[in-house]
């Protein structure tokens, strides 16, 4: 690259649907690259298409960018509003005599296509009109003059050197017969306009580029680079779908992803760094290249995504993560959850949650005062035979002044010293008591964060539940 080059680069998506997977996987690669060099990153909504396109999706588009963390620096600019401009610069090829009026009629031009296709020849347009010097007409269109000889190549920073004869190319619409921009006229002038140097995106576009090539050239501009990233597949290697676990970016979120692991698996498709998977937003953008693209498909594979969740979890700080969960503690029906309470929670749960939603529901132990027992745990372990145990570890406890895990040690210590017994025969009691399940955080962590008096309370009304069973018994 040259020194002095800033990197300018963009993601282009058009909104005909939610944002998956792949698309994600080219924004990120373009913002990592743009970053990496500490260039721009611009967004572009691609919606000329008016009967495909939906606000739904631009709104989506955009919502998963920004939860991601791909934030642009010019933008969104969209392609609907610039219609004008594409105008402008299809005059500017007409008058140069670079692109002509065609007014070949479309269902003539179907049949001679499909003729063409019979005779097992690439459909081309004829290029009746290319030298008539047609003006404007109802339903004529504007068509690019692409060259006749030599070849027209590339070297794309992944796929390596591509070219075509040019006697391949077709003289492609640039102006339909309604007066609107064609895809590629309007990519090439705004990638021209917005001085984007890099193109990075699917290999789906890789037979595009040619044909816009001769549309740089017709305008004379210089040519980007351009660098087509491998398509995605599934770990079956059929190509990625729904069956694979692969769903629009902002499932995710909902599913209790943090934003940082998406990134990592997203960034780990078709790119690698030796035999690191795990790797930080910061880390990313400090090892990102495209030489390091790989040519070979990128596999997504749900479940690493979910071993990288829970390490992404792990690794985040317990403030970042508060104030994460809280929303999905609310969804559980805890409204008055408050962002202190969930920083002790964050503590003891993210060694044991791979994702927030497991998270929010191993909390649920702390909320409110009661708890509901487990059947097989009630009926196994809250028993006659700990009732005078728990009653004696109640007294103890009531009487502590600090409730630390270490007094609560310390507590513990005498407790099973002068019972003559070992902690596991009293445990599960304890944590049947205060969680109602079998399974919760460590002993004395859990006890902390639930604090004395939910503690004696819930040991208190573990007792009673014993007593009144016995009654009945
Ligand atoms: N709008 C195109 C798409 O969504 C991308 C165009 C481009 O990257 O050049 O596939």
């Amino acid at each position: 690259m040259n020194k002095s080059e800033n990197v300018v680069t963009r993601f282009a998506p058009s909104p005909t649907g939610y944002l998956h997977i792949g698309g994600a996987r080219t924004a990120l690669f373009n913002w990592l690259f743009a970053r990496k060099n500490k260039g721009k990153f611009i967004l572009r909504i691609e919606d000329t298409d008016r009967q495909r396109s939906k606000q739904e999706y631009v709104e989506d588009i955009i919502e998963a960018l920004r939860w991601l963390g791909l934030h642009w620096d010019e933008g969104p600019i969209f392609q609907s509003q610039r219609l004008d401009y594409y105008n402008s610069i299809i005059e500017r090829l007409l008058k140069e005599g670079k692109a002509y009026y065609c007014h070949c009629d479309p269902e003539e031009l179907e049949k001679k296509k499909k003729e063409a296709m019979a005779r097992g020849e690439k459909p081309r347009y004829d290029r009746k009109c290319r030298d008539l010097g047609l003006g404007p007409a109802p339903g004529a269109v504007v068509r690019i003059k692409a060259p006749l000889i030599g070849i027209t190549q590339f070297k794309d920073i992944i796929k390596g050197n591509i070219s075509v004869p040019n006697e391949e190319l077709d003289d492609i619409i640039i102006r339909r017969s309604d007066g609107t921009p064609t895809f590629h006229l309007a990519v090439v002038a705004d990638d021209i306009d917005m001085g984007i140097n890099y193109i990075i995106r699917g290999d789906d576009h890789l037979n595009n580029t040619p044909k816009q090539i001769i549309i740089y050239q017709a305008l004379n501009a210089s040519i980007p680079k351009y660098a087509h990233i491998p398509l995605i597949l599934g770990p079956d290697r059929s190509r990625l779908s729904k069956r694979h676990g692969a769903m629009p970016v902002l499932n995710y979120k909902e599913m209790g992803y943090l934003p940082e692991a998406l990134v990592n698996a997203l960034a780990r498709l078709g790119w690698s760094y030796g035999n690191q998977e795990r790797f930080t937003v910061e880390e990313l953008i400090e090892k990102f290249s495209l030489e390091r693209v790989g040519k070979s498909p990128g596999i997504f594979n749900a479940e690493k995504l979910l071993d990288l969740n829970a390490w992404h979890i792990r690794n985040s700080s317990d403030e970042y993560l508060a104030k994460e969960l809280v929303p999905f503690i609310k969804k559980l029906g805890i409204q008055e959850v408050t962002e202190q309470d969930t920083i002790k929670l964050v503590s003891i749960l993210k060694k044991r949650s791979k994702t927030l939603v497991e998270m929010a529901e191993k909390s649920l132990f702390y909320f409110g005062m009661d708890v509901e027992y487990e059947e097989d745990a009630e009926k196994n372990y809250l028993t006659p035979q700990v009732l005078a145990l728990l009653s004696d570890l109640t007294d103890r406890i009531s009487k502590l002044e600090s409730f630390g895990q270490k007094n609560l040690e310390e507590v513990f210590i005498k407790f099973l010293d002068d019972h003559k017994i070992k902690l596991k025969e009293i445990a599960q009691a304890i944590r049947v008591a205060l969680t109602g399940k079998t399974v919760s955080p460590g002993l004395f962590e859990m006890m902390e964060v639930l604090g004395k008096e939910k503690v004696v309370y819930r040991l208190k009304r573990a007792i009673e539940h014993i007593k009144r069973k016995t009654v009945m018994e």
